[in-house]
């Protein structure tokens, strides 16, 4: 049976699961309507799966589990690339689809649906390196020993993923976990489940084993609560708020399996007097209303040199008032909605919230004129924002730009660092030296100099702080669903 979601209309969702390499019913018949929230209509289906589910998946994984590590690398990279292929051929229809369920507009979806092509192939090459380095020779200082290093999967892996990029984060998982040899049960947010209903139905296609991918959608409280107890696993890769994170971590306790945590964020973009001013002006837009700021990497704190502040802020608030907000399909629109009516009153709920911490608002804080139906808002930016306000502290998940200023370089650091989280950070300056000194003291994962919001999979992707446990993306991504061993072997060899 193949799945008709990519082929028909984005109108049709699949109220089904993907078990042990078939489509089937959830154990209970409870469903949830997904909404597109540009029109707030009715977009399908889909099943609200729930424990008995969850094991049911877990089981068809366990079976695979020991098949899938045996293969080679080689052999799991041609999965991989049918995969990437199978994902190419779609790109427009994913995008769509994308677009549909969680509203970015199209463009942004494309991008998404190329880097889920990028990160398949690139972790299919990691994949066939790892033929080469297993068993490698590890030097030793004794000639009565030799030792080599097998590089194992960890086992079967649960995968957790958010609503505001479907597809990149599951690709960040699934094409790593897959690539190492452990075979996977992944839980989509109950919000945006149709991307990946469609990736399933790709991977249906390129015929994995059985059971070494399964899907299971549902609510964070039953399904995914139910992934992270269960004790087959070996390890849970979640994607999502810092504070479910935490609960996840203290359930993943309980058994002693591995946490990898990719979390919330309060990030830093730093303006430097010597900047160039065009630069410095797309890279703070981009950085805050990519995606609606529906970003963990948001760089929803600006800090700008204040000799430079009153013409930079005037630029910025021109540039803002001419963003275009609307329609996602619109080829002229830059910003789409909300994803969610909840995160909609969430967002709107900070922004009231700023009103009466006494900062200043600049621009926006409503919905534009003209859009009756959909999540909309208005690009927002807030100006002399108080240190210990919530719209400077937490993380907004919205188009909501908060602005201060600063003296010089050590007073900006101190800014910047002055947060519970640690994602990323931009800066923008004119000065290398600067730029490298400011790197070095930023506590975050990831610094863009004179850039914002690039990734790619050789380069790493996590923060410190309360933002991350570990890293994706880059071999570190790999290695994150990895065991390590070592044999040693007393000399001369007698096996
Ligand atoms: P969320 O934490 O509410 O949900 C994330 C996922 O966890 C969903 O699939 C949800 O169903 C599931 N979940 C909820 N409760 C659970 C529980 N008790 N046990 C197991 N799973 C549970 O987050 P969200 O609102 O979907 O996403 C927004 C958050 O994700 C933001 O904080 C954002 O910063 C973060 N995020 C981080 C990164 C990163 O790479 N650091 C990337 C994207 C999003």
């Amino acid at each position: 049976m193949k799945n008709t979601l990519l082929t028909t209309s984005h109108a049709v969702a699949r109220p089904q699961i993907y078990i042990g390499g078939k489509w089937c019913n959830a154990q209970s018949d409870q469903r949830a309507n997904i909404i597109n929230p540009s029109t707030e209509e009715f977009l399908g289906e889909v099943a609200m799966a729930g424990a008995a589910d969850v094991d049911t998946a877990v089981a068809a994984a366990v079976a695979a589990q020991a098949g899938w590590a045996a293969t080679s690398g080689q052999i799991r990279a041609g999965y991989l690339r049918a995969i990437a292929e199978g994902v190419s051929a779609q790109r427009t229809q994913l995008a769509h689809l994308q677009t549909a369920n969680n509203g970015k507009p199209l463009s942004e979806s494309m991008i998404d649906v190329d880097d889920v092509i990028a990160t398949f192939h690139y972790y299919a090459d990691l994949a066939v390196e790892l033929d080469a380095q297993q068993d490698q020779l590890v030097p030793l200082p004794s000639a009565d020993y030799r030792a080599t290093l097998r590089r194992e999967p960890c086992g079967v892996v649960g995968l957790i993923v958010p609503w505001n990029f479907p597809m990149v984060t599951t690709a960040w998982k699934v094409a790593p976990a897959l690539a190492a040899g452990c075979a996977v049960v992944l839980k989509p947010s109950e919000i945006t489940p149709l991307p990946e209903l469609a990736l399933a139905a790709i991977i249906d296609q390129v015929a994995l084993p059985a059971g070494v991918f399964n899907l299971v959608t549902g609510s964070g409280t039953e399904v995914g609560a139910a992934l992270v107890a269960h004790s087959a696993l070996a390890k849970v890769s979640f994607t999502g708020s810092t504070a479910v994170g935490s609960a996840v971590m203290k359930a993943a306790a309980n058994d002693l399996k591995g946490v990898s945590l990719e979390l919330g964020g309060k990030s830093a973009a730093l303006v430097f007097a010597d900047a160039d001013i065009e630069q410095a002006l797309d890279i703070v837009c981009g950085g805050i209303f990519f995606n609606c700021g529906q970003m963990c990497s948001a760089t929803s704190r600006l800090l700008v040199e204040k000799s430079i502040a009153e013409n930079f802020i005037a630029r910025l608030k021109q540039r803002i008032d001419t963003i275009v907000v609307g329609d996602p399909l619109a080829e002229a629109t830059q910003m789409g909605p909300i994803t969610s009516a909840q995160q909609y009153r969430r967002v709107q709920d900070y922004i009231a919230q700023g009103l009466a911490s006494g900062a200043q608002l600049l621009t926006g804080g409503g919905r534009p004129d003209g859009l009756e139906k959909g999540y909309f808002l208005m690009p927002t930016v807030f100006t002399d924002v108080p240190l210990d306000s919530a719209i400077w502290r937490e993380e907004i998940f919205g188009p909501v730009l908060c602005i201060n200023t600063f003296e010089n370089e050590e007073e900006a650091i101190r800014l910047a660092n002055h947060s519970e989280f640690g994602l990323v950070a931009t800066l923008v300056t004119g000065d290398t030296t600067r730029a490298k000194r400011v790197s070095a003291a930023l506590q975050v994962g990831l610094v863009w100099v004179n850039s914002g919001q690039v990734i790619f999979p050789q380069t790493s992707w996590g923060g410190m702080k309360k933002s991350s446990i570990g890293r994706e993306l880059g071999p570190w991504g790999l290695h994150a669903f990895q065991e390590i061993k070592h044999v040693i072997f007393g000399m001369p060899e007698r096996a």
